[in-house]
């Protein structure tokens, strides 16, 4: 269980599939990646398994483009399967998330969906995150994001990408650990400083309930409420 990020002028799969060799001793069962591509086009690959199979996919076909999401899961609703693996996304493709840890009201939230007519590809918690955001869409990314996180409860480490603004990632944590590597000219997400370490050593660790906007050029950092908060650089001294 550990998530990653890219956004800047590199290939994101790069970066992602490196940062999450470096998070599997936090276990995994499997993993995928979203790639934003040419012509906004979110682009999913994931795999029950090693590291190694998303890996051998990815090379037989390239995830091409600088914005991108990478997640190893640890299963705790549905089986390990390709399905259930993460990113998982909306019917249009518009939203990609991937998640550690719990949506503890998912149950009453995919009632409330299925009911509207969404239809559900996994049996994880984590999918109702993605429907929810095409649900409830008006055009503002963050600001849909925002309203979102009202809807659900438990402990989370997300973050989500959008077809419609593909210039950032949004980002937010609850009871479960969230770093940003502060690079030139591209940023970096990820679970724990080890998948970051060898990009840079500046970071922001979040606290719980702190939302981040990251650009390949800015990270702006607000809490639940839209007030923006000054975060301090912390610098990583000791090698991983
Ligand atoms: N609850 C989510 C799932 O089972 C995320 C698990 C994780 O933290 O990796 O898919």
């Amino acid at each position: 269980c550990g998530i990653v990020g890219y956004i800047g002028f590199n290939q994101a799969a790069d970066f992602l599939l490196d940062g999450m060799a470096k998070l599997e001793y936090r276990g995994y069962d499997s993993a995928g990646i979203a790639v934003i591509g040419a012509n906004n086009v979110i682009k999913i690959q994931k795999k029950v398994g090693r590291l190694a199979n998303l890996e051998a996919i990815v090379k037989q076909d390239p995830n091409e483009g600088v914005v991108g999401i990478g997640h190893t899961r640890w299963a705790t609703h549905g089986r390990p399967s390709d399905m259930n693996s993460h990113p998982h996304a909306d019917e249009n493709m518009k939203f990609a998330v991937v998640h550690n840890g719990i949506i503890e009201n998912y149950m009453p939230l995919k009632e409330e969906l299925l009911q509207k007519g969404y239809h559900f590809k996994s049996e994880t918690d984590t999918e109702v995150i993605a429907h929810l955001l095409a649900d409830m869409y008006d055009g503002n990314f963050e600001g849909t994001v925002r309203r979102m996180l009202d809807r659900v409860d438990g402990a989370y480490a997300l973050e989500i990408i959008c077809a419609d603004e593909p210039d950032k990632i949004i980002c937010t944590k609850k009871e479960n650990p969230l770093v940003i590597g502060l690079g030139k000219g591209e940023n970096f997400v990820a679970s724990d400083i080890p998948a970051i370490i060898n990009y840079t050593r500046d970071t922001y660790i979040l606290s719980d309930g702190e939302i981040a906007i990251v650009t390949k050029d800015s990270v702006s950092v607000s809490d639940r409420a839209g007030n923006p908060i000054n975060k301090k650089v912390f610098h990583v001294i000791w090698n991983a």
